[in-house]
């Protein structure tokens, strides 16, 4: 895969930049392969998306699409309109392994052992590793490989992205859990537009949506979702998942795909799965641009970092970045839109947002001329300091791994 990502970076150096964002317990290279008609940096008003794959070692087809997918874009780029359109308005980050050691330990061992190699090197699942919000780590503080992630993801203002995974059919959103920890329904405030997201891709692909879509394996009961998407914590409850943690945390829409019921397939079937998950994984990368988007400045034609972006009659609020850009993905429909950001009056429009158009807004924000009233200044707190700062996240104890949660609680873990 390295030497694969290598060369691609090199051939194709016009929209193809090689990163990494730390390392895995064992060492190994946690790579990152922009995409982008301007790699290496954010563009003004340009959205960011990404996709992440294998965070389960034992998984390998989500990590096998995202090479297919970056050999795809970087062959069609300037070929294809659709693909050149892509990536002329979009910063696509893929990240075909998240957990590189699991990886290495289910290619080496034979038949069924590779189902150890689900967690990273130190035992860790780590689509359990990441901060709740209603319960506290059931297996310890986050791992090399998480924290990177974590990092990666308060330093890039992504607004969606979904992580690839494999054990069953089906498109999974937010929230994955709930405070009671049992297996219900669990509405964000975008339920609507993580239903219409999850949707997407579902229809996009051949077999997800469908009542009865094929199922090769006899060993794993076949699970039925409407129209092949799921509420999470209504499948089963998961609690330090990633999904949640993007939406809790950051400006970024996630979800969770699974794309199969196999695991680790032969090769010899990957081609398969590609011809099912292009058109798909391409949709779903084209929704960053719904919702409403925009700028934030002063009066002086500067950019406003980090103003609250918020939607009458929905509580979940994001801000705009450095250079006072913003994204706020929503479905169809007529909103309010208040912006505001400490010293400055707030400032309030509307827009329609349409099913094949997003809105666009400005705002021009005044500064105060008084001094300012002191809810303001405390209503202004960027979610990112929070997490940072954070002890609980920082400096935990490490908890004795054997004291996972037990996964026969899971119905099938993927
Ligand atoms: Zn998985």
């Amino acid at each position: 895969m390295t030497w694969l990502l290598k060369d691609y970076s090199r051939k194709y150096s016009k929209i193809a930049h090689l990163y990494d964002i730390g390392t895995s317990v064992q060492n190994r290279k946690l790579w990152i392969m922009e995409i982008s008609n301007n790699p290496g940096k954010h563009e003004p008003g340009e959205p960011e998306f990404k996709y992440v794959a294998n965070m389960h070692g034992d998984e390998a087809i989500g990590r096998e699409m995202l090479l297919h997918l970056i050999k795809y874009l970087c062959k069609n780029y300037g070929v294809n309109q659709r693909v050149t359109n892509i990536v002329d308005t979009t910063r696509i980050h893929i990240m075909p392994s998240m957990n590189p050691d699991g990886y290495e330990m289910a290619a080496t061992f034979a038949d069924d052992e590779w189902k150890s190699s689900r967690p990273n090197a130190n035992g860790v699942d780590l689509n359990r590793n990441f901060p709740d919000q209603f319960f506290p780590s059931t297996n310890g503080s986050p791992q090399p490989e998480t924290r990177a992630v974590m990092k990666w993801i308060n330093s890039i203002p992504f607004v969606l992205s979904a992580s690839l995974h494999s054990g069953a059919l089906v498109a999974n959103y937010p929230y994955d859990d709930n405070p009671s920890g049992q297996s219900v329904y669990s509405a964000t405030p975008d339920d609507d537009v993580f239903r219409q997201l999850a949707r997407s891709y579902s229809e996009a692909h051949p077999t997800m949506h469908l009542a009865n879509a094929p199922w090769k394996c006899k060993e794993i009961p076949r699970e039925h979702f409407i129209d092949g998407i799921t509420n999470g914590a209504k499948w089963f409850s998961v609690s330090g998942g990633m999904q949640d943690f993007n939406y809790v945390h950051s400006n970024c829409f996630d979800i969770t795909l699974e794309l199969g019921c196999q695991k680790f397939p032969n090769a010899s079937e990957l081609p398969e799965y590609w011809r099912e998950n292009k058109e798909a994984l391409l949709s779903y990368v084209e929704q960053v641009h719904s919702g409403v988007h925009g700028f934030v400045k002063d009066e002086d034609d500067n950019p406003i970092d980090q103003a609250r972006i918020a939607v009458a009659n929905r509580r979940h609020d994001v801000f705009s970045a450095r250079d006072g850009d913003f994204w706020r993905l929503l479905v169809p429909g007529s909103y309010d839109v208040t912006v505001s950001a400490k010293g400055f009056e707030q400032e309030t429009k509307s827009c329609t947002v349409l099913s094949d158009k997003a809105a666009k807004l400005e705002f021009t924000l005044k500064k105060m001329r008084m001094r300012e009233p002191r809810h303001q200044v405390q209503q202004d707190m960027w979610p990112r300091e929070r997490i940072l700062n954070n002890d609980e996240y920082g400096h935990e104890q490490e908890k004795d791994p054997n004291q996972q949660r037990d996964p026969s609680q899971y119905k099938y873990p993927t």
